[in-house]
């Protein structure tokens, strides 16, 4: 133990771009990782007090016959009522913020740093929880036809979720590092490694 609290590194990127892939290959090097998407079905888990909140907000037809959300219906929802998305948004984003700060205390890693991986990082105020920004890119075409092969979704469908994305070129803006996952896995492994290799030198 050197002392110091570890850093934490922020790992985001489009849908499709590699942040699941990445973030196991820096958990093969021993380096955690929270998961901001996670994060954001575990509060809303049964018996949470968000879950009543969008129940008493959209009424009971939002719980599946367990109690449990009807992301589909909720889908369905906010996707046709902007002001629908706002009031969701505005309820989730505090809560799922404040469970990621939970799980980022530094009591629970002994490892130089810890990562943060969450699409939506830049767009949320989740950026403020982390000291650097690393961004996993791919050119989009890459990304609509790997989105498509791993969900079972048409390319016009991951295309529409995409244009709903932060443009790729104002994420790379936003970046302190990037890894090219264009690259094949073994490559990328190298990027990671060097990445690790700098990190641990940087908050050791
Ligand atoms: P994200 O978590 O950003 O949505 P994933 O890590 O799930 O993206 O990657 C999207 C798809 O692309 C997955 O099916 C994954 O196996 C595949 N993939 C990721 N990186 C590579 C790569 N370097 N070469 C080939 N396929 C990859």
């Amino acid at each position: 133990m050197t002392g110091s609290s570890p850093k934490v590194v922020g790992l985001t990127g489009g849908i499709g771009s590699g942040k699941s892939t990445v973030a196991e290959m820096f958990r093969d090097l021993g380096i955690h990782f929270v998961d901001a998407d996670t994060v954001a079905r575990e509060v809303v888990e049964p018996g949470t007090v968000a879950l009543g909140d969008i129940a008493g907000h959209f009424g009971p037809q939002i719980l599946t016959d367990d109690g449990r959300l009807d992301r589909a219906a909720l889908r369905t929802i906010v996707f046709n009522a902007p002001s629908e998305r706002v009031w969701l948004e505005t309820l989730l984003h505090p809560i799922i913020r404040e469970e990621l700060a939970r799980q980022l205390q530094p009591e629970h890693y002994a490892e130089p740093y810890v990562l943060l991986v969450s699409p939506l990082l830049l767009e949320t105020d989740q950026h403020a929880l982390v000291d650097r920004v690393v961004v996993v890119d791919v050119p989009v075409e890459r990304q609509i036809e790997r989105t498509a092969a791993r969900d079972n979704n048409s390319p016009d469908q991951v295309e529409r979720i995409i244009a709903a994305q932060m443009p790729r070129e104002q994420r790379l803006q936003r970046a302190d590092d990037v890894i090219d996952n264009q690259a094949p896995r073994d490559q990328v492994r190298q990027q990671v490694a060097a990445l690790h290799q700098r990190y641990v030198s940087d908050f050791s």
